[in-house]
């Protein structure tokens, strides 16, 4: 049988472990965080990815958890409301897009995948030697064990990414704009809502998806690299609170309600983009490999179908890694351009430079429902995600199935 450790279990770590067990391989997943994390933000499962979690078998599970978001709405400091937009109009056609919580999917995968894959939560390699048949791994809790073939679906700053590769400086590619979300108490209210303040360079707002009594706060805000340690959460709220300072709406009390968030994250928003995605024995999937982040909003389907085409590729080639990787690699590299390519653009829309163009956008936004040219207008943006979202033909993978 052909061992597998993956490091990383959120969303591309679980769902090349199904793929690989559905193949006959014998995944291990590592996972940092002491249990499986459930918190998170909302993500958008579509187009490629929507048909990988079709064929594991998933669909209906992942729609019963979608967010049914119904409406964001744009608020200027006193809280006026400036524009609405219902979820809808942007949203995919019926049943093209499936927005879910990240957690909601972890779970769902993990729970997918944890009768007949191992799991070791409160870990995390330390060092890999590579072999002429395996990797000899040792970690910071357990003993050092053996495996064919590592794989790092450890996210963004990956781990594995950083033992195999080098540096991350190498590899991550700041966009020039930082993302904080932390859960807050739900004061407003908010039922399937989202509410927006922008402000020239920065956004600051609020949701709630209905599926949980509390709500989300999240900030966005342009900026030069940003020099603080990374686990460091008081020197990043301090951050946050000083930049968002002065401003109105419900900054101040969503500022206060950070101190009590047990799940703060503030990070840049940047892209991962490599010239190779393995190394030997080892290889990269999702945020880790190709991270095309979260400005982009298609992170989680890049994930999905690249651990998809890496356990089937493998499956493909018999388990000659070499091989495989080889045609992962292949197989991807088109799908994985288009989907970066997307991330520049939405961010224009979604952190706007000026008063002036914070005022046309809510024109724009409160006009659109009685244009006649509406439909072209939301087509325009629409369509080039939709487009990336399927700019790749997924394989019929057969592997024998039969315990490698
Ligand atoms: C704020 C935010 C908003 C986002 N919005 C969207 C969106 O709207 N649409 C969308 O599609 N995507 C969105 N994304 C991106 C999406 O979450 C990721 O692209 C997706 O989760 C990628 O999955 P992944 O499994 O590759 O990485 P991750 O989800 O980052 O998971 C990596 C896992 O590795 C674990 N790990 C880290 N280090 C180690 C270690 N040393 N050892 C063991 N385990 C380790 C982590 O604990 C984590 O569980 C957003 C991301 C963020 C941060």
């Amino acid at each position: 049988m052909t061992n597998i450790l993956i490091s990383g279990g959120s969303v591309a770590g679980p769902a090349l472990a199904f793929w690989l067990r559905a193949y006959g391989f014998n995944p291990t997943v590592v996972e940092r965080a002491p249990a499986l994390r459930t918190g998170g933000y909302k993500i958008d499962i579509r187009g490629a990815a929507l048909e990988v979690v079709d064929r594991m078998g998933l669909r209906d599970e992942v729609a019963r958890n979608g967010t049914d978001m119904r409406i964001a709405r744009f608020v200027d400091a006193t809280g006026r409301q400036l524009a609405s937009m219902s979820a809808q109009l942007f949203g995919g056609r019926e049943g093209d897009d499936v927005e879910i919580m990240r957690g909601d999917l972890a779970r769902i995968l993990y729970d997918a995948t944890e009768n007949d894959v191992e799991y070791l939560f409160d870990d995390s390699i330390t060092a890999l030697e590579e072999t002429a048949d395996g990797v000899r791994v040792t970690f910071e809790n357990g003993p050092p064990r053996t495996f064919d073939l590592v794989v790092g679906a450890d996210g963004l700053h990956s781990n594995v990414r950083a033992l195999a590769f080098g540096e991350e400086s190498a590899y991550i590619h700041d966009l020039g704009h930082y993302i904080s979300i932390f859960t807050v108490p739900n004061h407003l209210d908010l039922d399937r809502t989202e509410m927006m303040h922008p402000a020239p360079g920065r956004s600051a707002g609020m949701y709630s998806t209905g599926r949980s009594g509390d709500a989300k706060a999240m900030f966005l805000f342009a900026s030069a690299p940003l020099s603080y340690d990374r686990r460091d959460i008081a020197e990043q709220r301090k951050l946050l609170a000083e930049i968002f300072a002065g401003q109105g709406w419900e900054v101040p009390r969503l500022l206060d309600a950070m101190a009590d968030a047990p799940d703060f994250y503030l990070d840049s928003i940047s892209q991962v983009r490599m010239d190779a995605w393995s190394s030997g024995r080892v290889v990269l999937v999702g945020d880790a490999a190709y991270g095309p982040s979260p400005a982009s909003g298609q992170g989680t389907s890049l994930a999905l179908v690249g651990a998809y085409v890496l356990a089937g590729s493998l499956a493909a080639a018999a388990g000659d890694h070499r091989a495989g990787f080889a045609a992962y690699e292949n197989d991807m590299r088109h799908f994985v351009e288009e989907n970066q390519k997307l991330a520049a653009n939405n961010l224009k829309g979604m952190v706007l430079k000026s008063a002036a163009q914070i005022r046309f956008q809510m024109f724009l936004l409160r006009l659109m429902p009685h244009l006649p040219g509406k439909d072209s207008m939301i087509k325009r943006v629409t369509e080039p995600i939709r487009k990336a979202a399927t700019a790749i033909t997924l394989k019929n993978y057969q592997g024998d199935r039969t315990g490698r």
